[in-house]
């Protein structure tokens, strides 16, 4: 019986639909006959793949439960094939587009119930997905990269290539720049330059209504605007500016561990304050459990297999949770090594960790940028990047950041997730409020990530289990009357979307109407019905 309740708590939607959904199915062949013809016409240069191969490999997710699969698979070779694709689903009744980036969204949204997906990384494999330039007059560079190239490409071709990095990441870079775009992209350099839509400066995007527009803050803002954070509901971005600056060659990366909630925060929040110079290029934190546990404990902390955790240096005060502030400096070879080793000191010094649980390492800069490409390759070997991850990220306010550790971490969390509880903070007035995201009304407000990495059940626990802690834990937020949003949101109603949005709905409902007004785009998020 239990297995039965884990297998069907992958949500199928092309399952079970027998007789009573004929009439449906007959209006679907129309659709898709309709479809195909006007593709067929659009004559477009990329290919489209009906296949079952094909329409079952974007099927699924990285979250691992859903499964929806497509008519058809178009992989674009430029934005006019984007275009064509949308123009030939706005010709039938009801069938949708999706873009689809590396699949790495948790609920489905980048699907589409007998729609098309747009496989953006067929853009991004082009030869010319990143084109490096220098900017008028000004000395500053910025790269054109198409939405579908993968950040760790952009990464490789900016430094190696020409010694320059974009500011703001993710901390895992196999996501592509349309699919952080279309969210909102964070990672420990947001306190300072805000997250990937605060650091974009032009966009190429098609639109629901299959036309390609150029916008930016200042050309067709509306639409530039509206796309950032856009949960892809106003067009699909098939290229983006990114503005550079150069590449630092190394990095020192430090965990700093705290037996106390308040002195982590404290700490945490100094540092994101300080101005360039004064703090660290890199802040981020996460919870860890207090005992010897090789996945959720001790071990997670140390940061080369020479260093050693001693419990023995935390105070007797400490609780179930520990905290660890995770900080980095960047620095360049050049740099004598006792000056990179003094600037560490002094903003070490500052801080009040417990004394001798203090990790560092130097790595390069690009090591440091692809460091959770390891953990990819053991999840990979060990079976568990193909189980299902029932994530859960959250924006929660400053004013509520303490309850939410009594409560989630220290009693419901207090055993770990079998992998990374990201907390830190950052900085409202680094987010454009003109972007669709919608973030708390505090100045500072804590990312949270539960990273759940267990494996499939019955090895793990059942999924259903862990999909019930996270409604848990949001329960408990909406309950305590909480500022806080769901990051990487993922509702099943349109009135819960509304509250998503709260006083932001009514432009996000605007901007629909103007820019896919027969929401034919990413109906994986759940937010519109498609319109005839
Ligand atoms: P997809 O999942 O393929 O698509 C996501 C949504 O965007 C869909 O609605 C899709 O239709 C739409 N979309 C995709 N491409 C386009 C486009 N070109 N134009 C318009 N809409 C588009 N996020 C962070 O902010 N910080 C992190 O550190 C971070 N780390 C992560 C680590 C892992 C292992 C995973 C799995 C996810 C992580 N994420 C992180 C979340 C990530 O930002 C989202 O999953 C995001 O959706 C990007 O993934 P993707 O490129 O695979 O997009």
């Amino acid at each position: 019986m239990i297995a039965y309740i884990e297998h069907s708590f992958v949500h199928d939607e092309g399952a079970g639909e027998t007789r009573q959904n004929d009439a449906v199915e007959s209006a679907d062949q129309n659709d898709a006959v309709l479809c195909q013809e006007a593709l067929e016409r659009e004559g477009i240069q990329g290919t489209v793949d009906y296949t079952s191969t094909s329409t079952g490999s974007v099927a699924k997710d990285f979250g691992g439960m859903n499964r929806v699969r497509p008519l058809g698979v178009v992989r674009p070779a430029n934005s006019s094939d984007v275009a064509a694709a949308v123009r030939a689903a706005a010709d039938t009744r009801d069938m949708t587009v999706a873009a689809r980036g590396n699949g790495h969204s948790i609920n489905g949204q980048a699907m589409a119930r007998r729609g098309l997906v747009l496989d953006m990384r067929a853009m991004g494999d082009h030869p010319f997905n990143v084109v490096v330039s220098e900017g008028d007059n000004d000395g500053h560079y910025y790269a054109d990269v198409s939405g579908g190239a993968l950040w760790e490409d952009v990464l490789k071709r900016c430094v190696l290539g020409h010694g320059l990095a974009p500011r703001s990441w993710t901390d895992y870079l196999a996501l592509t720049v349309g699919g952080t775009l279309s969210n909102a992209g964070v990672s420990g350099q947001a306190f300072r330059y805000g997250p990937q839509t605060s650091n974009v400066t032009e966009l190429e995007v098609v639109t629901g209504r299959g036309k390609t527009v150029i916008c930016s803050p200042s050309l067709n803002s509306d639409l530039f605007f509206a796309v950032l954070g856009g949960l892809g509901q106003f067009g699909v971005i098939t290229r983006a500016r990114i503005p550079l600056r150069k590449a630092p060659d190394m990095v020192r990366w430090i965990r700093l561990v705290y037996a106390e909630f308040d002195e982590f925060t404290r700490d945490a929040e100094f540092l994101v304050r300080q101005p360039e110079g004064e703090s660290f290029d890199y802040v981020e934190g996460f919870v860890f459990v207090n005992r010897d546990d090789p996945v959720n404990g001790w071990p997670s902390v140390t940061l080369d297999p020479n260093q050693c955790f001693d419990p023995d240096l935390l105070p007797r005060s400490s609780g179930e949770v520990l905290y660890c502030l995770e900080v980095a400096l960047h620095f360049n070879h050049y740099d004598h090594p006792s000056t990179v080793d003094s600037e560490e000191q002094r903003l070490v010094g500052r801080l009040r960790f417990v004394e001798g649980l203090r990790f560092s390492v130097d790595v390069g800069y690009m090591e440091f940028l692809l460091r959770v490409k390891k953990a990819e390759q053991h999840a990979k070997a060990n079976g568990i990047w193909e189980a299902p991850h029932p994530w859960l990220n959250l924006f929660v306010s400053k004013r509520n950041i303490a309850d939410f550790d009594r409560t989630v971490f220290k009693k419901i969390l207090k055993d770990g997730i079998g992998g990374p509880m990201l907390v830190y903070p950052l900085l409202r007035s680094r987010w454009d409020s003109r972007t669709s995201v919608v973030i708390p009304d505090e100045e500072i407000f804590y990312l949270i990530a539960l990273l759940r990495f267990t494996p499939a059940y019955p090895k793990g626990p059942p999924v259903g289990e862990l999909v019930a802690q996270n409604r848990e834990i949001i329960r408990h937020c909406t309950r305590k009357g909480y500022d806080f949003k769901l990051y990487l949101p993922h509702y099943q109603t349109q009135e819960e979307w509304k509250q998503h949005f709260g006083n932001q709905w009514s432009r996000f409902v605007e901007r629909k109407a103007m820019f896919d007004p027969m929401a034919i785009l990413a109906p994986g998020q759940k937010i519109f019905p498609r319109r005839s």
